[in-house]
Formats: C-alpha cells, structure tokens, sequence
C-alpha cells in the first residue's frame, strides 16, 4: 500500500523545499498526508475547476506548481474563491502539495526541462547568485524560425517578442516564470534571446534599449509541469493512478 507520506518523499528527495526562495511558499498546503494514495492529480495552478475536477476523480492528493496559498490567508469564508476551495479540499478529504520555485531551480526541474525543450545544448546555470535560469547554445538559426520552434515546443498559440526578428540566434537563455529579474544577467552571458514570462512594459523597454530580444512566453508554458511530474510518480508508483489536469487554467485570451 502506497501512503501520501511516500508519494511526498519522491518528490521532496528531488525537488527538496530547501531549494525554494525565502518568500515562496512550497509543501503541504491542506489536509494531511497520512493516508493512502490511490489517486494523484498533477496540475499547473489550483483554480474552482481544478478542485473540482479532483473530486469527481476521488484524488487524495493534488500536487501543483504555483501554491493556493502564497500571501498569508486572512480567512477562509467559502464566498472568497480562495476560501471556497480550501473547504472543499477538507471536506473530500484531498491533500494539496506545491512544488514551485524548488522545482523551477531543481536539476532536471522546470528550467531544465525548458531548456531541453527550447533544444538548448549542455544547459548551464544563468543566474548563479540566484541558482536560476539556464542558458547555453542551439543550432544557429533566424529569430522568426526559432519563435515558431518555441510556440510549438510549449504548445502555446502566442507569445509577446521584445526586439528584431531580422537576426539570428545562436544564443538562448529561459527562465520559467518571473524571469524579468533576470534579463541583465542574459545580456552579460551573451544570450541572442531569453525567454521567461511577466515581463512588464518598463523591463520590455530596458531590454530594448540595451539590445536584449526577449521572448514572453507567460507562466501558462509552465504547463509542461504537469506531464512531467505525472509521468515521473507513475514510473515510481505503478499502482497509484496519477492523472494531469484536464483543466485550461489560463486566465489570459488573446484577442
Ligand atoms: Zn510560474
């Protein structure tokens, strides 16, 4: 029999919460873990429809990448979104665990596997006082084949570009996320383009004007984490069904 605590275990020995940034909030966020794991849901973010989702699917647990609780909760009244789904995880019984930054910065975690995805070769660390990001070189190529590459390896329909598409890359550097703190540090390691998301109008202008092309991919490309953690625990626990999330929860529509 296979408890949470196991499940939990995996995970943490490969994306310990030691790793997460101080003002992250990562582990256990509802419920207990001591109880059997028959059904795992793996998710993006944890909206109305997720939560229902892992009731009609029985989860015990449900493991996500941006946490339901970040900013310190003033109450959990079930009119507030936030309230409202904190109760129904109690009440059907299903734990909620967040993997966030401790998964972005982890060795084979987010960045790691953008960087694959992006076809970055031998992937080096871009931030190293800040243990993120990662960068290194592709196949050279036009900046406009490459864009195309990189909608279609994320699977997303749009992406907001900051520079000229007229040049080449040779260059990458991504970081999963809120990587705008980072883009001084993709200009000093030569990156041709970075690619990250929530990247403001005024950072947008500072990469313009120091010559930095940036790609804006939004946090919804963090999707990739829900297939990878699904298949990594059904590899480790065959007799648990793990499901990815069916759910679309983006909240952005471009018009
Ligand atoms: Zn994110």
């Amino acid at each position: 029999m296979i408890n949470l605590v196991d499940v939990v275990k995996h995970l943490e020995t490969k994306y310990p919460k030691t790793l997460a940034y101080e003002w992250d909030n990562v582990g256990l966020q509802v419920g207990s873990l001591n109880r059997r794991a028959s059904v795992v849901l793996v998710t993006l973010d944890v909206t109305k429809d997720v939560v229902k989702e892992a009731i009609a699917l029985k989860a015990d647990l449900v493991v996500t990448h941006h946490p339901l609780i970040f900013k310190p909760v003033s109450s959990v009244a079930t009119e507030s979104p936030r309230g409202w789904m904190i109760d129904k995880l109690i009440k059907n019984d299903i734990a909620l665990y967040a993997m966030h930054t401790n998964y972005d910065l982890a060795d084979g975690g987010m960045n790691d596997r953008l960087a694959k995805l992006l076809g970055i070769r031998d992937p080096k660390l871009l931030d190293e006082t800040e243990n993120i990001g990662r960068y290194g070189t592709i196949d050279p190529q036009s900046m406009s084949s490459y864009i195309l590459k990189v909608k279609n390896a994320l699977g997303i329909g749009s992406a907001r570009f900051i520079g000229q598409l007229d040049k080449n890359v040779a260059t990458v550097g991504v970081s999963g996320g809120s990587g705008s703190n980072h883009v001084g540090q993709a200009k000093r390691q030569g990156c041709d383009l970075y690619v990250t998301g929530d990247v403001t109008y005024h950072t947008a202008l500072d990469c313009a004007q120091m010559g930095l092309s940036v790609l804006d991919v939004g946090h919804y490309a963090e999707k990739i984490f829900k297939s990878a953690v699904a298949e990594e625990l059904s590899e480790a626990f065959p007799d648990v069904k793990v499901v990815v999330s069916a759910i679309d929860t983006d909240p952005y529509v471009t018009l």
